[in-house]
């Protein structure tokens, strides 16, 4: 009897249902033998140093550079975006490569620590950055490059080595970056697997460290298991970003930011725009001008086109009940509103008359549809923005700019965008984090993105001649004893401290 055959990804077009290519899943064995072979080659990669490895980097963002219009036709062709979409993921990721291979040297250079008290004085302290020896990606499908190189970018400058698992839906392009790994002849410390949720289980056993990016469900059990393993996890997940407008904003650009937060990449953008609350007073106006500007857009694969298809069928059908439900609650569809045909297509959908019984206002779509609620006034448009399991991101549209910062002061989401959408996920320098149910943990943030990836070691030097008489080791005796509890009460702020009121 034959044996069965192995275990196939079938990748299909979303733009047309075509089937593209089929590619062998990778099993637990397959995944475990990786990461033995990823092991053995970090030791050489992490002895490499910060420089040595930021050069390995920079031919890679060449490569990547070089290959731009092969790997955006691939991205194009596997999750249907529409090319400028595309294009944003194959060339501004470079970014998180440039700034982790400029800051590495900096970012791990040890650090002298201050001696704090009485018992650490005698002491050189420092603390030094070690890199976990081995990095598990786990990457979601709606951005197959910038979700893999904002993490193996910092994951590679610190010295792990990096084991990438794509969506079982997308994996094509992520393993073609990686393909120009090794076709650069970089050390062998980069390697990308393929599979459903059995392979991303083998590599979250095989790892030493987990970063994961998709839904909360997923998240959820991925945490579960590290935690059993006691193992680190960072996780970044689903969101419902919420956008407040107000009386003074600039309702122009307010109307331009928020279609285009809306529906870019067809609105699967964890940190979307997946709700508006905007003032009474402007709410006609600023509804008027967001259906003018989404009805312009045109959706297809065609080079003209501004909107492309969703990358599974499963996340049309979420869509589609979204606003089925919606209007069955009350809502009015203004524009949009229909499955498209021939593919994986939404059109882009304008909803007013919502509130928060309705899935559309409490639940992730992550698809092209802009619910808008009317509210009182701004205490109202904050208390609903934080009426949310999620916390990832949240516009405020005005031109008192003081006044936004103060009420980013009060949103409880992990970064607040004045006047734009989207800035805070290329600005390197700040962490990319979800508060509740978004996630645990950060990324990027400067040296904390890239020192994450580390273990930090303690170390102490003595700064005094050596003697076998320390104070506080053996043999014990009286006079001892008692010199030692003088000086430990003293350190401890029952002296000096106490007197001078410290
Ligand atoms: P998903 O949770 O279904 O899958 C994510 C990845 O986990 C996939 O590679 C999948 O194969 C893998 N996986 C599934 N089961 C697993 C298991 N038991 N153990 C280990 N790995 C497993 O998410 P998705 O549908 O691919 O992506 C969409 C979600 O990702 C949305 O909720 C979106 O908001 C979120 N997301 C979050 C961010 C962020 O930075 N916060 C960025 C992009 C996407």
């Amino acid at each position: 009897m034959n044996p069965p055959p192995a275990p196939t990804l079938d990748i299909r077009r979303p733009a047309s249902g075509e089937a593209l290519r089929s590619i062998p899943v990778d099993d637990a064995d397959r995944v475990h033998a990786m990461a033995q072979d990823l092991r053995s080659a970090q030791i050489a990669w992490r002895d490499l140093g910060p420089d040595g490895r930021a050069g390995w980097l920079r031919r890679w963002r060449a490569w990547i550079l070089d290959h731009t219009d092969e790997l955006t036709d691939l991205l194009v062709a596997e999750t249907g975006k529409v090319r400028p979409d595309a294009l944003v993921e194959t060339t501004a990721s470079c970014e998180f490569i440039s700034f982790y291979a400029d800051h590495a040297n900096q970012f791990l250079a040890p650090e002298r620590v201050a001696s704090t008290g009485l018992l650490s004085l005698p002491k050189r302290l420092t603390r030094s950055y070690r890199p976990h020896p081995l990095v598990g990606l786990i990457v979601p499908w709606n951005f197959p490059i910038t979700l893999f190189l904002m993490d193996a970018a910092p994951a590679l400058a610190a010295g792990c080595a990096v084991l990438t698992k794509s969506s079982e839906v997308t994996p094509l392009t992520c393993a073609r970056v990686i393909e120009g790994w090794q076709e650069i002849g970089a050390p062998p410390v980069l390697q990308h697997v393929s599979g459903a949720g059995d392979t991303g289980e083998a590599v979250v056993e095989a790892v030493d460290f987990v970063q994961f990016t998709g839904s909360t469900a997923t998240g959820r059990r991925v945490a579960m298991r590290c935690a059993e393993l006691l193992k680190p996890v960072s996780l970044e997940l689903g969101g419902k970003d919420a956008a407040i407008v107000l009386e003074d904003a600039d309702l122009d650009r307010a109307a331009h930011g928020i279609v285009w937060g809306g529906i870019f990449n067809s609105g699967q953008v964890c940190i979307s725009v997946e709700r508006v609350y905007v003032v009474d007073a402007v709410h006609d106006e600023l509804v008027a001008k967001v259906a003018a500007a989404l009805g312009a857009l045109k959706q297809g694969s065609g080079a003209r086109d501004d909107v492309g298809a969703m990358v599974t069928r499963a996340q049309v059908d979420t869509v589609e009940r979204h606003v089925r439900e919606a209007r069955a609650c009350g809502a009015r569809v203004l524009v949009g509103g229909e499955r498209g045909d021939g593919g994986n297509f939404f059109a882009p959908t304008l909803l007013v008359d919502v509130d928060h019984s309705m899935s559309c206002m409490t639940e992730e779509t992550f698809g092209p549809t802009l619910p808008i609620m009317r509210v009182a006034d701004e205490a109202e448009a904050i208390a609903l923005a934080n009426d949310s399991a999620y916390g990832l991101s949240a516009t405020v549209w005005t031109r008192d700019t003081a006044r936004a910062r103060r009420i980013a002061d009060q949103l409880d989401v992990g970064a607040v965008n004045i006047n734009d959408v989207f800035s805070n996920l290329f600005a390197v320098g700040l962490p990319h984090n979800g508060w509740k149910s978004s996630g645990l943990g950060a990324r990027l943030g400067g040296a904390q993105g890239l020192r994450k990836y580390c273990r930090v070691q303690a170390i102490t030097e003595p700064r005094l001649p050596l003697t076998t008489k320390e104070l506080t080791w053996y043999p014990y005796s009286a006079r001892r004893t008692a010199i030692a509890g003088r000086v430990l009460r003293l350190a401890a702020g029952r002296g000096l401290r106490q007197r001078l009121g410290l």
